[in-house]
């Protein structure tokens, strides 16, 4: 016997429906993994792409279009695309420029995943590389190859956050005519934006201080010119898309991601000072330091917050005595999260040795500059005072 179904009638309450989505203050969800189409002829030009509109959630979302729209806003960019992940949106940079037999040369101061992938999987399918200290111009020069399609750096790398000479690495790209593909996730566009540099396309993990809260993982690709339907066709083809509910979060998050990120550029700075001064601390590693390596570059690449101050990071590195002084400085503090990522609210720290960098010998750290005893703070937004409390007592157990 039929009877009433309870079922959701697409339509019925439409009009409801769109003046709720056009007047709520706070953004829907759109979580539709298909959307109604009027007509055939309306249903293909928008599956290629010829009109807007939304049809299929793997394609496009309002959620994602969005968040794409606030990364666009946050680094002058042309055109965005958010990614279920940052390695998805360095799988789309990559699977979008260069092809089988072609050549990317790859800082050797990257992410360890990226580094993995563009070495070990990108070599699965016929893309060659060469891993190059990229602050070493004259080394970038010799690598590129005629088959050279991209050059992959960090603006800020970890753990010791050089500065990447991003004017010379993009003028030296132009010249070669390959791309220069910048990893801007430690920076944040609130302290650099690559693309006022001259990179050709950024990429952010969101996952960390963009959306800042570690409750999502999200990747976006950014750029300038007409590439957004070449990109949105990789990313739906290869299934790199992201979701809506994430995709919401990342742009609740990214509403405060000026605000948190000059907060903690000001902690840091300060927490960086104070560690200079303690006995139990051989060396610390900050780009506002004046005493860093890429002083300069920090101050001229880097932007300033609403005071005038240089904004140089959110991250810190300092050098204990050795591995088990790292330990006991680690076991002594539980109020500061020992987690291996970086970016959320609150002040957390990690220990590249045996984290982020255990893959490498003893050999290669110390050639990157990570002793056993390095600790990588990520500085939150809590009270000053309060973090160098804690660290001066976790210090006296090193
Ligand atoms: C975390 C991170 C990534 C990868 O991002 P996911 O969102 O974890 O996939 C890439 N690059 C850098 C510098 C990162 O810190």
């Amino acid at each position: 016997m039929a009877g009433p179904s309870g079922e959701h009638v697409p339509g019925r309450m439409n009009r409801d429906l769109g003046r709720a989505a056009e007047t709520a203050l706070s953004p829907p969800i759109f979580l539709s993994s298909v959307y109604r189409c009027d007509d055939p002829a309306q249903a293909a030009a928008m599956l290629s792409g010829e009109s807007d509109g939304y049809v299929y959630q793997r394609d496009r979302h309002p959620n994602g279009d969005l968040l794409a729209a606030q990364i666009c806003e946050l680094h002058q960019a042309d055109w965005a695309v958010v990614t279920g992940s940052g390695m998805a949106a360095l799988s789309a940079a990559v699977l979008a420029t260069v092809n089988a037999g072609q050549h990317v040369v790859v800082s050797s101061q990257l992410y360890g995943k990226s580094t993995h992938l563009l070495t070990q999987h990108a070599a699965r399918v016929g893309i060659e590389t060469s891993v190059v200290d990229t602050f070493d111009l004259a080394a970038v020069r010799e690598s590129i190859r005629p088959s050279t399609r991209l050059i992959v750096v960090e603006t800020l790398t970890n753990p010791v956050l050089r500065v990447a000479p991003l004017e010379e690495l993009a003028e030296l790209a132009r010249h070669a005519r390959v791309e220069l593909l910048v990893d801007n996730t430690f920076a944040s566009p609130v302290l650099c934006r690559p693309l006022q540099w001259q990179a050709n396309l950024v990429m952010e993990s969101l996952s960390k201080v963009m959306n800042g809260h570690s409750d999502v993982m999200l990747g976006a690709l950014c750029g300038r010119g007409n590439r957004l339907a070449a990109m949105r066709d990789v990313v739906s083809s290869w299934g790199l898309a992201c979701s809506p509910f994430d995709a919401w979060l990342g742009s609740r998050g990214l509403q405060t991601v000026s605000l948190r990120v000059e907060r903690a550029s000001q902690n840091a700075l300060r927490i960086a000072k104070h560690l200079q001064q303690h006995a139990a601390v051989s060396r610390v590693e900050y780009p506002g330091l004046a005493t860093h390596v890429d002083f300069n570059r920090t101050q001229r690449l880097f932007n300033r917050g609403e005071n005038g101050d240089l904004l140089a990071g959110t991250m810190v590195a300092f050098e204990l005595s050795d591995g088990d002084a790292a330990t006991r400085f680690i076991r002594a503090g539980q109020e500061i999260p020992f987690c291996p990522s970086l970016g959320e609210v609150s002040t957390t720290l990690s220990h590249p040795a045996s984290t982020s960098h255990r893959a490498l010998s003893a050999a290669q750290r110390r050639e990157l500059g990570i002793g056993d005893g390095m600790i990588r703070l990520s500085v939150g937004t809590e009270s000053c005072e309060r973090i160098c409390e804690l660290m001066d007592r976790m210090l006296v157990a090193t």
